[in-house]
């Protein structure tokens, strides 16, 4: 017995350790709302990056989340670094996708996703997931406090550093305004916030986060319109001098893209700037002139 149970008690300790590391895992996936996926490489080395912003290139790129329904077709794009590209494209038309294999949710079934050149499944995901910040369309919160929800991205940023980010996000006030303030709980078993409170929490976690590549994924498509034109400028300047992947709703936020790509049905149909895009009278143009239509009937 005596022999057994020094075994059992450094069991123990492994089966805790290894328990913590899973609950750790399991949050940062529930908050990505996403299963593990993707393993690294044997023998994966971190991201080379120096104080410049990457390069980010998806090569040839096919994907299908299962195997009978290819989703992506030769995708192909460049976002120089420090630029911008924009994306752009019906519902289901495969614009989350891209945003997600560049977090390396998910791997590609043929081609490349490289940043600064290295094929993102040959690197650790740890600083794959450090170097890319994502704003999502649904943002899941930790069961926890406002205050871990923002600084999450972040860990040891200052109370100081987490309100500015939440200023700039225009969650602050509402916070504030909260019984607890930044340490009131929210998640599931806490205060439920909306659409558009959760997608400002996960606005300011990015902006504190500040990393050199920037995913904003509809980013701001569940705010109401005031908010959403303060926030566009906070991103738009949170997105100076980084490499962005700006899959928008709403196009007048695309205009300055380097490139902007129109996806249907997993492939690229149309791309260019603004301008080019116009004058080509295509896909584009037709919901430009619509959006616009439309906006003039709202105002
Ligand atoms: P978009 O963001 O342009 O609306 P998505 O990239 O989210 O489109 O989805 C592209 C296609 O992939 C859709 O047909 C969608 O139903 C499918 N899809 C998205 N996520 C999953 C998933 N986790 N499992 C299976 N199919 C998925
Ligand atoms: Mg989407």
């Amino acid at each position: 017995m005596i022999q057994l149970y020094i075994p059992l008690n450094f069991l123990g300790v492994i089966y805790r350790e290894i328990k913590q590391s899973l609950t750790d895992l399991n949050r940062m996936f529930t908050l990505m709302d996403q299963d593990r996926e993707v393993a690294d490489a044997p023998n994966a080395q971190p991201l080379p990056l120096n104080d410049q912003p990457p390069e980010v290139r998806f090569e040839n790129v096919q994907f299908a989340y299962d195997p009978a329904r290819p989703i992506l077709h030769d995708v192909n794009f460049t976002i120089p670094a420090g630029k911008t590209v924009a994306v752009v494209g019906p519902s289901g038309s495969g614009k989350s996708t891209l945003a997600r294999l560049l977090f390396r949710f998910y791997d590609v079934q043929a081609g490349h996703v490289r940043i600064a050149g290295q094929d993102i499944r040959d690197v650790t995901q740890t600083s794959v997931r450090r170097a890319v910040g994502i704003v999502p369309q649904d943002t899941v919160l930790f069961n926890d406090t406002v205050e871990y929800n923002i600084a999450y991205g972040q860990p040891g940023a200052s109370h100081d550093q987490v309100v500015a980010a939440a200023k700039a996000a225009r969650i602050h006030d509402f916070i504030q305004a909260t019984p607890q303030g930044y340490e009131t709980r929210v998640g599931e078993r806490g205060l439920k916030l909306s659409g558009g409170e959760k997608q400002r929490v996960a606005i300011a976690r990015t902006l504190l986060k500040n990393p050199p590549i920037l995913i904003f994924d509809e980013a701001t498509s569940a705010l109401d319109s005031a908010n959403e034109r303060a926030i566009q400028n906070e991103l738009r300047s949170a997105a100076q001098g980084k490499t962005s992947l700006v899959i928008a709703h709403r196009l007048s936020t695309v205009v300055e893209a380097h490139e902007i790509l129109v996806m249907d049905s997993g492939r690229i149909i149309e791309r260019g700037t603004h301008d080019e895009l116009l004058a080509a009278g295509g896909r584009y143009a037709s919901m430009w002139n619509m959006q616009n239509a439309a906006e003039v009937t709202d105002a």
